[in-house]
């Protein structure tokens, strides 16, 4: 067993420049080479955890199998990686200060006074160490810009950890081309170069996030204004996929350089069955999804959404197909004819409902595929009990709680907590079994009886109304061992009309999509 070395990512300039996909993307090159690697992100917000944050504000809500609502990164880091990372994994600010103060509460510092340094930064410490134990490599994504004051502590945690193991800073900075002037400037990332030594770190490499490679003019600039040699400035460019940076680090020798300062040995990787899947397809296929979370502007949408997204192309890259999305607001439907298929995704609250319900009708009328994912499953047992069993009006009691036909309710242990108001972590969240019931659709995509689903909800197809949706025609092919709870429904005389109460796009990697994904890519091949 090797010691833990530890690799710390910090970004420099402004966020949002893909320090997640540098992160999975250096981890994916580790676990090539057969080292045990591990992923952390630090975020610097106070809450607990993203659970209560809505989309629109902090992008997707990620669920792990053991039931955490985090940081959508997670999904990047399980997506290269294909492995199923742990809740702790995502530390923020507030789970920091939560467990301090209780530690004082219970007199756990023997009088003395507790401070930001060093007691926050400690407790930091000790929660990468946890995570990192039994692993060869840990690489930390500390969220945030350089210069940010909530950060600070976890650059101290960061510091003391290298003082005792072998680590690397990796400093994440863009380098911007102004229009008006057509050059690549270095000044901003000199200065967060400056603003990282000011907090006692000299970065060890420059990974240079730029819409072009970095040339040796600008590499030559950092290295004379900061010290840093220009071998040890690695260009990040724009490029077609996320998938493609391993191998532009790969080609720049990034991870023989890192073996070398983490005194690890060098393993040559073969990388033909990740490039088979970056190969440009020649099928196309077009699908609708229908979204709520559009209210900031096209340009954010596809955020929201970015694990449906990835689920959807990594099955079609898998099978040759390039999938492109048209992200549909559901209370502005326009024509759906066009699409392949159609797909409802999970969301939550009123608006856009209706749009969503029309838009299953219409694919359930025209034989058009349709995947419905949580309150995609929930919305097309509404529609089906309004326009097949007639059960005028029939809705979810989340939309209208004095409906007549409540054929989607809250779950029972569910009641309590929005009575006392208790939102944080209080879903049915997380990796539960689905028993499949044999010679159904969900069983010809599975293959098996029993797979396991990351689950996210409070609501459920009303056990009192399962009957009658039966009786005209829904087929519940997977529910909890004791049926109690229905977690997926198809329609017989349909081309693929398939929807779920779970969400298959947390459990769908890169080089190994969700089942479901795959079938329903596809069946929308014409
Ligand atoms: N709002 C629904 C529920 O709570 C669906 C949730 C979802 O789509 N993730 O059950």
């Amino acid at each position: 067993m090797l010691e833990t070395r530890y690799i710390f990512v910090i970004g420099g300039v402004l966020s949002g420049i893909g320090k997640g996909i540098v992160t999975s993307s250096i981890a994916k090159m580790f676990q090539k080479r057969n080292y045990k690697v591990t992923v952390v992100k630090i975020d610097p917000y106070i809450n607990i955890d993203a659970g209560t944050m809505r989309p629109t504000e902090h992008g997707e809500v990620w669920v792990t199998d053991d039931g955490g609502e985090i940081d959508e990164d997670f999904g990047h880091y399980e997506r290269f990686l294909d492995i199923n990372l742990s809740k702790k994994n995502n530390i923020t600010t507030g789970q920091i200060y939560f467990q301090v103060i209780k530690n004082e509460r219970a007199g756990k510092y023997l009088g003395k006074t507790v401070q930001f340094i060093p007691h926050i930064p400690e407790e930091t410490e000790r929660r990468i160490k946890e995570c990192a134990k039994g692993y060869d490599i840990c690489i930390v994504e500390i969220g945030g810009t350089i210069g940010d004051y909530e950060n600070i502590p976890f650059i101290f945690a960061a510091k003391s950890i290298s003082l005792k193991n072998r680590s690397v800073f990796l400093l994440l900075s863009y380098f911007p081309k102004p229009p008006h002037l057509g050059e690549v400037k270095s000044k901003p990332t000199q200065h967060a170069i400056k603003e990282l030594r000011q907090l006692g770190i000299h970065p060890d490499y420059i990974i240079a996030r730029a819409e072009e490679e970095i040339d040796e003019i600008r590499k030559q600039k950092i290295a004379i204004s900061s010290n840093i040699d220009s071998s040890r400035i690695i260009s990040d460019p724009d490029i077609d996929t996320i998938y493609r940076i391993p191998l532009v680090f790969e080609k720049q020798d990034f991870c023989k350089k890192l073996c070398k300062n983490l005194d690890l040995e060098y393993r040559d990787v073969d990388w033909s069955e990740w490039e088979k899947l970056l190969e440009s397809p020649k099928k196309q296929v077009n699908i609708a999804m229908i979204c709520k979370y559009i209210d900031i502007g096209n340009s954010k949408l596809p955020d929201s959404y970015v694990s449906v997204n990835e689920a959807l192309k990594n099955a079609g890259r898998y099978i040759g197909v390039n999938v492109n999305i048209d992200w549909i607001d559901a209370k502005d439907l326009k024509n759906l004819s066009k699409y392949d298929g159609i797909l409802v995704p999970g969301g939550f609250g009123i608006s856009g409902i209706e749009g969503k319900i029309n838009a299953i009708k219409y694919a359930r009328e025209n034989n058009k595929p349709f995947l419905g994912l949580c309150l995609g499953m929930q919305l097309a047992v509404v529609e089906f009990a309004r326009n097949v069993c007639k059960l005028e009006s029939a809705n979810s009691t989340e939309i209208d709680p004095d409906t007549k036909y409540p054929v989607v309710d809250i779950l029972p242990e569910q009641k309590e907590i929005i009575k006392n108001s208790k939102y944080g972590a209080t879903m049915r969240l997380g990796g539960q079994f689905v028993y499949i019931k044999s010679n159904t659709k969900a069983w010809n995509i599975y293959g098996k009886n029993k797979i396991k689903e990351r689950f996210r909800h409070r609501y459920e197809i009303n056990p009192d109304y399962t009957k009658i949706l039966e009786e005209k025609g829904i087929i519940f092919s997977g529910y909890t061992k004791d049926k109690r709870i229905m977690q997926i429904l198809e329609l017989k005389n349909h081309k693929f009309f398939i929807a779920v109460q779970f969400h298959p796009e947390f459990t769908s990697r890169f080089e190994n999509p969700n089942p479901l994904f795959l079938g329903f890519v596809k069946a929308c091949c014409p």
